[in-house]
Parts: C-alpha cells; sequence; structure tokens
C-alpha cells in the first residue's frame, strides 16, 4: 500500500461546456487554475462516448464506443501529471433511456451538460510505469 496524507486547498464547481470533450474540459479547466491533484465527481449526460476497459490479462485498453445520448449517471475522477502533462483520469456510469448502466474508463465522450465537483490538493501527483500492471499509477 502507498499512501500520503493530502491538502486539500480549494474547491470548485464546474458546468462543463455543450458540445466540448467531457475529459478535455477538465483538463482546461485545472491548467487554468493551475492545479497539480485533485479528485471530482461529475453528473450530466453525453454522447459519443468512448469507454475503455483494461484486460488484466494482456494488459491493454480495449474501446468500445457508444454513439447514442447518454445520462452520466455518477462519475469520479482524478488529476494527476502523466508524461508531463495534466490528466483527468475519469471513471463513469453511463445509462441508456431504457436505465440499462453501461460504466468503464471514460476516454472521451461529447458533453450535452456537465456539472463536476473538484476538491484541488496542495502537492502534485505523478503517474509513472508500474510493471506488476503495466499502468501508469502514482508515485
Ligand atoms: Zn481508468
Amino acid at each position: 500500500m502507498h499512501y500520503r496524507e493530502v491538502d486539500a486547498s480549494r474547491e470548485f464547481l464546474l458546468r462543463l461546456e455543450t458540445g466540448a470533450d467531457w475529459r478535455t474540459e477538465i483538463e482546461e479547466f485545472a491548467a487554468l487554475e493551475e492545479i497539480d491533484a485533485a479528485w471530482f465527481q461529475a453528473m450530466g449526460a453525453v454522447r459519443d462516448a468512448e469507454v475503455w476497459f483494461y484486460d488484466q490479462e494482456d494488459k491493454e485498453y480495449r474501446s468500445v464506443t457508444f454513439d447514442e445520448p447518454l445520462e452520466v449517471a455518477a462519475c469520479v475522477g482524478n488529476v494527476s501529471y502523466l508524461d508531463g502533462e495534466r490528466f483527468a483520469h475519469t471513471h463513469a456510469v453511463l445509462s441508456r433511456p431504457s436505465g440499462q448502466a453501461l460504466a468503464g474508463h471514460l476516454n472521451a465522450a461529447t458533453v450535452f451538460a456537465g456539472e463536476v465537483y473538484l476538491r484541488a490538493f496542495e502537492d502534485g501527483l505523478e503517474r509513472e510505469h508500474h510493471e506488476p500492471t503495466d499502468l501508469d499509477l502514482w508515485l
């Protein structure tokens, strides 16, 4: 187990822009406010969602795109540094008109509407390659 104590210095509410990319909006906001680490939760609606699933055996992401309007029933993520860039690691549970859910690592999605609560931390978080999982995890 690796852990650290964090000081949550600032809190924000964001409304994402219709037509923008969900994850890019959060990354651009973090850059604007010079936030190097944060945790967020969000909800709203999207279309054209690209959801990734990490195959633990093959150690590869599998991508699936849903070209349909979806509700963002729940979204959680964090902001850290990956390869020198701010990265919003974003997971979401999306739902269809029937109420059926699909979920995973939300790589991209076009915002219809989005509301985000974000808590920023004083010290930055950096991701580095982690051999056992082949993922980029916090140091
Ligand atoms: Zn993920």
